[in-house]
């Protein structure tokens, strides 16, 4: 098993199980595809992927299953009522979802003799296959090892942990970073298109340089967080800084855009002041959210 003659099957053929399952068909494999919509497998088929008519035909033709739909309620009313022909497979689920669900689908699989391996996709459909794509995986470290040159065929494979829930934990948490990313860049951008600038030159100019620069910082500020120690190394002290989100807040009043997206920051800001740790570092924020007690790699 794990070699490249390893036929794989893949259940779900939405935008992401689709680029999935032609990944697999641009490694050569041989590839067997179910989708509730059956029309969405022409493409594929077109391409060399083997239709199956019901689950239970898609997951007896591989002894790896690969399975990417909506979300884990999905998961379960398909494989669910396959248990017994995934007995002795390895299940690897690519749907997005919580660290507790991807646990109970682990417990699920081994109660029933499956293999399973949880993962998450940092990539978006058009960019699977490609250098820059990786994806979480946790379980197991046998079954990803056996598995790892199928999986490389997706994005390069990364292991997350042996909880089954570690894949989902780092996904959401990258997710989490994105989101803050993009929430500063619309809020960015709304505020200089009320003065009149196009959003378009000033984020490729000023913008996408801006944040790379300010990338560079996140290992420093993860130091901090690690070592719970925000006095080493500051730079800009937060009562400054906290002077500096007035000034944001007021000309956004200002340009008449809306401070909703950054309200929450404003609060946390004030209240870190307030506990008297103004010449300490932004990132000690991270102390008022809490979670600081967990054990890291669980
Ligand atoms: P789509 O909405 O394109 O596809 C959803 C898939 O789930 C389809 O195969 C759909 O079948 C199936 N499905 C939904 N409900 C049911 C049901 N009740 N019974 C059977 N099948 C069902 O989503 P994506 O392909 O984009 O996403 C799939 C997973 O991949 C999600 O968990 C998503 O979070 C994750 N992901 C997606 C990324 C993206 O950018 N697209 C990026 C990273 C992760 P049908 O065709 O019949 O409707």
């Amino acid at each position: 098993m794990g070699d490249n003659r390893t036929p794989v099957t893949v259940i779900g053929l939405g935008d992401m199980g689709a680029a999935l399952a032609g990944a697999f068909l641009a490694q050569g494999r041989q590839v067997t595809v179910w989708n509730r919509t059956a029309a969405k497998a022409d493409a594929l088929a077109a391409r060399g992927a083997l239709r199956a008519g019901t689950v239970g035909d898609a997951v007896a033709a591989s002894p790896l299953v690969v399975v990417c739909v909506l979300d884990h309620g999905v998961v379960e009313d398909v494989l669910g009522p396959v248990s017994g022909a995934l007995a002795g497979r390895t299940v690897v689920n690519l749907t997005n979802g919580t660290p507790e669900q991807a646990r109970k689908a682990a417990a699920w699989a081994d109660e029933h003799g499956i293999g399973y391996l949880d993962g998450g996709i940092m990539a978006v459909p058009p960019g699977i296959g490609t250098p820059g794509a990786f994806i979480l995986y946790s379980g197991p470290r046998e079954l990803f090892d056996a598995h790892r040159e199928a999986l490389s065929a997706l994005g390069r494979p990364e292991y997350a942990g042996t909880d089954p829930g570690a894949a989902a934990l780092q996904d959401l948490a990258l997710l989490t970073g994105m989101y803050g990313m993009l929430s500063g860049v619309v809020q960015a951008l709304a505020l200089v298109r009320s003065a009149g600038f196009g959003p378009v030159d000033f984020a490729t100019a000023k913008l996408v340089p801006w944040l790379g620069a300010m990338a560079a910082a996140v290992p420093h500020y993860a130091g901090q967080i690690e070592s719970g120690d925000y006095t080493q190394g500051v730079v800009s002290r937060l009562a400054m800084q906290a002077a500096g989100l007035e000034n944001i807040f007021r000309a956004h009043e200002d340009q008449g855009v809306s401070t909703e997206l950054l309200a929450p920051l404003r609060a946390l800001v004030a209240r870190r002041l307030a506990e008297g740790h103004g010449a300490e570092d932004f990132p000690g924020v991270a102390e008022l959210l809490g979670g600081g007690g967990a054990t890291a790699g669980r």
